[in-house]
């Protein structure tokens, strides 16, 4: 299904376009191939007329594997912040951090639905609350402990989750080395999808899944103190990529977006 969707159900539901060859998809595919990832070129995805968000994927397995913009981030980005977007994009894939999602939300599940058996049995067995397990007034019940289960382990996952984001911007600095330019798309990422810039420490703990952008742009400067890199603004252009690289014909690629990482 991921192998087959970018190609086959994504195209029903939003536009591709082949990125003309050209400096940015030249790069583009480069930042692929060092995170030893097989793309089979690069589209654009059009969002604008859906959505005001920007953003940039991989998508697809194996031989339909691509990389993906949306419009909205071609048009208002520089090379260099699609750059480092894509890279942050690539941390995920290098570090595998699909399936750590898929398996620990498992494990947590298992664990979870350990839980309410154990404290259904206690309802039932040990303070006759009910008639029998299968009484269907334990309903309630069985509801409420999946509520506090989920309260208690949403600030889990959401602190995992922070983890591997963290971990995904020092692949992105790391494989780009753009500090300014990581920092530039940062902030507009987040101004543009209407993320919080500073939530409160609790609000964050408890809810977001990534980490905010004050922290990341903390990230960003430790990284460039770490490295002993001047923010170097040099090579950067602030012009948005499409204005270097206009848009092809149009017709039908694939995928869905993978919503801003
Ligand atoms: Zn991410």
């Amino acid at each position: 299904m991921a192998n087959l969707a970018p190609v086959l159900i994504l195209p029903l539901f939003y536009k591709f376009t082949p990125l003309p060859e050209g400096e940015l998809t030249q790069r583009l595919i480069a930042l692929a191939e060092r995170a030893n990832t097989r793309v089979r070129g690069v589209f654009t995805m059009h969002l604008s007329s859906k959505t005001t968000a920007a953003n940039a994927a991989v998508m697809g397995l194996g031989n339909t594997r691509r990389i993906v913009l949306g419009d909205t981030m071609l048009d208002r980005y520089t090379p260099d912040e699609i750059e480092v977007v894509l890279a942050h994009e690539l941390g995920h894939h290098v570090h595998r951090d699909i399936w750590k999602l898929i398996i620990s939300q498992s494990l947590l599940t298992l664990a979870g639905l350990y839980l309410i058996n154990v404290g259904l049995h206690w309802a039932v067995e040990t303070q006759h609350y009910y008639a029998s397990l299968a009484d269907a007034g334990t309903l309630p019940f069985v509801f409420l402990l999946t509520a506090i289960f989920g309260l208690i382990v949403m600030p889990i996952g959401n602190g995992y989750s922070r983890l591997l984001e963290d971990q995904a911007d020092e692949y992105a600095l790391q494989a780009t080395r753009k500090v300014e330019a990581f920092k530039r798309a940062m902030t507009r990422l987040a101004n543009q999808n209407l993320a919080e810039v500073e939530p409160s420490a609790l609000v964050e703990f408890l809810f977001h899944s990534h980490p905010s952008v004050r922290k990341r742009l903390k990230h960003a400067d430790e990284f460039a103190a770490r490295h002993d890199l001047k923010a170097s603004i040099s090579e950067e252009s602030s012009a948005p990529a499409s204005s270097t690289e206009p848009a092809g014909m149009p017709s039908n690629g694939s995928s869905t977006p993978d919503t801003a990482h």
